[in-house]
């Protein structure tokens, strides 16, 4: 089909989106048939008439977003807010858990050599990250606190890393799986707000300072009182959670602080080639931790979407292979 690629697809992450769309609580609007997953990398096996940035053979990751090419938004690139935007693997294009997809040809991205097929289906999440450190100006010798330890969160650590900082500290909200990826991934500390006083621990940590960019990736009801808490005078919080509730927020605080939150939604023009760029040459490593377990297709219910469903806290990212 002209302008499409079609991928032998080699892995699938599943995200917390996709349960949110296999739990009912649907995100998307969008209803059933439709094959899910969003998160994938594979070999690219047909080109369409048209097609000639990638070629037969060649390793792919998929950026999902498909959007209308023609607005005011998707012309400089910021197609992420496109009011037309749907997503491979949610909405009317099939995803990859599949053996095969059929996809519009400017969603697949090269993938260098040094990117293995598992990894690659990390660039998604990995990409959220990287676009949420462009959105907070983050740079090289900042601090920053990461609320939460799921796939989201350790990948905005991985990119925090990426991004030089001095000091990223992620906060979760019991011991666990997460918990311990983030310690892995060499967190400069992991605190447990079950057991600590999340802003005292980084008061204390930042000699009464706060972090310089709070990264949000939580979307738990008090995230919002520990970011503005957490972070320093005319600092910036990111908001990368999806919200399925509106959460308090003190906008004293916001005031007397002269804070700036912003959300980040996705990734937009840049993100997918410097991302990809940054786990190709070793600025982004070991993100092979945030993979916690690996199954295959015909398991894909039960051993994927039913077990993450039961108890997200014992698993990061369990990546499917067809
Ligand atoms: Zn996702
Ligand atoms: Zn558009």
């Amino acid at each position: 089909m002209p302008g499409t690629v079609k991928i032998d697809v080699e892995w699938c992450g599943i995200c917390g989106s996709d349960l949110h769309e296999f739990e009912a609580d649907t995100v998307s609007g969008y209803s059933p048939p439709v094959i899910l997953g969003h998160e994938f990398a594979g070999t690219v096996s047909a080109v369409g008439d048209g097609v000639d940035h990638v070629r037969v053979g060649q390793r792919v990751a998929i950026e999902p977003f498909m959007y209308c090419q023609t607005c005011e938004f998707c012309i400089t690139g910021d197609y992420h807010v496109c009011r037309d935007l749907s997503v491979v693997g949610v909405h009317n294009v099939g995803g990859g858990f599949a053996e095969q997809a059929l996809v519009p040809a400017y969603t697949v991205h090269a993938m260098p050599d040094s990117v293995p097929f598992d990894i690659g289906a990390l660039v998604e999440p990995i990409t959220v990250g990287w676009h949420g450190m462009r959105k907070g100006n983050f740079g090289a010798g900042q601090t920053a606190l990461v609320i939460g330890a799921g796939p989201i969160g350790l990948t905005t650590l991985l990119c925090a890393q990426a991004f030089d900082s001095a000091f990223t500290a992620v906060s979760v909200r019991r011991p666990g799986a997460r918990a311990d990826a983030a310690g892995r991934l060499g967190a400069d500390a992991v605190i447990d707000s079950s057991s600590t006083d999340v802003v005292e621990a980084i008061m204390e940590m930042t000699k009464g300072r706060g972090v310089d960019v709070v990264f949000e990736t939580s979307g738990a009801p008090e995230a919002m009182t520990t970011a503005v808490g957490a972070v320093r005078m005319g600092c910036t919080i990111v908001s990368l959670a999806v919200w399925l509730a509106p959460a308090p927020c003190d906008y004293m605080q916001v005031l007397l602080k002269e804070l700036t939150i912003v959300g980040s939604k996705g990734y937009n023009k840049p993100d997918f080639p410097e991302a990809i760029a940054a786990i190709g040459d070793g600025r982004i490593r070991g993100a092979q931790e945030i993979i916690t377990t690996r199954i295959g297709l015909d398991e894909v219910i039960s051993g994927g979407f039913e077990v993450l469903a039961d108890d997200r806290s014992s698993h990061v990212k369990i990546l499917v292979s067809p």
